[in-house]
């Protein structure tokens, strides 16, 4: 089996950037994040140790802490005036990409145009892009566009994570559907969902089985996962290590792995490298001894643990041979593979990680 790693994929500098602000900030006073600082259980997790709490109130009522912080998601004018007229210190760890939507469809309001938002209804990104616009509608779907009021001139912004095709595709609709007028389109879709998105499509052509990494209710997770099955592959959303089952790689020919941007690439690569050893498990004689692990020991995590170990030991031995046979076997290979994976992009366990997985 052939495991491909998608070229861009985890965390985005948004999400990076908002996290080191979040636990800076938290090291020096009690803070309340205002929503889910990122849609992703694993790095809320790592929040709340660090001291960084979070509410879904939405106006600023009694809360212990007097500093509060704006997601990565944004949020409209007026909820953070609300804030700071209550007297909070507002943080904002609102994504630069986030700010710049915002932006531009404030231009669009102020010259006259119509606001309408393409993205999901109810998401935070969403809420912050509208929240300063009464009557702004929300398009997600091409019935949706029926519920546009007539206007002559409607000014067209999408939130950063939705897929650029099907964010096209409704401009089209729109403009199809309503030819008396004018419909004015800036793409706000960010850069690191378009090479999310671009990655996947390129490893799709030699996976049959694809594992997402991400958190269930993230936008840019969601739209990886669809996008695979839009494509006919088999595919497997987690966002955990002990989700991951050996079973769904027996008889599959590529496996394709990406996750979304709100997934810290420490966290994927680790489970990447789990698949990679339950594919060489499946791939060998190993799954039998894996199998029987995880029937015999207390849990998965326990089994997967002395899987591990006792792989690690083979391949070290396999390694060692290796070097002392590689006249024999022509080794250059792998120099080769960790030149190709540019360790000068600073990590290295990523392409110690990616060349491992070149020997299967
Ligand atoms: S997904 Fe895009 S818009 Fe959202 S935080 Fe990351 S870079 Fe910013």
């Amino acid at each position: 089996m052939k495991i491909q790693l998608a070229e861009h994929y985890a965390l985005c500098f948004g999400v990076r950037d908002a996290i080191a602000q979040a636990e800076r900030l938290a090291a020096q006073a009690p803070l309340t994040i205002l929503g889910e600082l990122v849609h992703n259980p694993v790095v809320r997790e790592r929040l709340a140790r660090r001291g960084a709490r979070e509410t879904s109130q939405v106006s600023p009522d009694s809360l212990g802490a007097a500093q509060v912080m704006i997601t990565a998601h944004g949020a409209s004018d007026a909820k953070r005036e609300a804030w700071r007229g209550a007297g909070f210190a507002v943080a904002d760890g609102t994504c630069p990409l986030v700010r710049s939507a915002h932006e531009k469809l404030r231009a669009l309001v102020r010259q006259g145009w119509f606001p309408v938002v393409i993205g999901q209804p109810g998401h935070a990104e969403v809420l912050g892009l509208t929240g300063d616009f009464e009557g702004a509608c929300v398009i997600e779907k091409d019935a949706d566009i029926e519920r546009l009021p007539q206007h002559a001139r409607y000014g067209v912004v999408s939130q950063t994570t939705q897929p650029l095709d099907r964010v096209v595709s409704l401009v089209e609709t729109i403009r199809r559907s309503r030819p008396e007028s004018e419909v004015a389109f800036h793409d706000t879709v960010c850069q690191p969902t378009k090479n999310r998105q671009a990655a996947m499509r390129q490893i799709l052509a030699e996976c049959d089985t694809v594992v997402v990494v991400g958190g269930r209710n993230s936008n840019n997770t969601r739209q990886l996962v669809e996008a695979a099955r839009a494509a006919g592959r088999e595919v497997f959303h987690i966002e955990r290590a002990e989700e991951l089952r050996s079973e769904w790689f027996r008889g599959c020919r590529g496996a394709g792995l990406t996750a979304g941007t709100s997934t810290l690439t420490g966290h994927s690569v680790t489970l990447l490298c789990e698949v990679a050893f339950i594919a060489y498990a499946g791939f060998a004689a190993n799954r039998r001894l894996l199998l029987l692990l995880e029937r015999r020991c207390a849990s998965v995590a326990v089994a997967r643990r002395v899987f591990w170990s006792w792989l690690c030991g083979n391949l070290i031995l396999g390694a060692q041979l290796a070097w002392v046979l590689r006249p024999l076997i022509g080794s250059p290979r792998l120099a080769v593979q960790f030149l190709r994976d540019d360790p000068l992009r600073g990590n290295f366990y990523e392409s110690v990680f990616r060349a491992f997985l070149h020997l299967f």
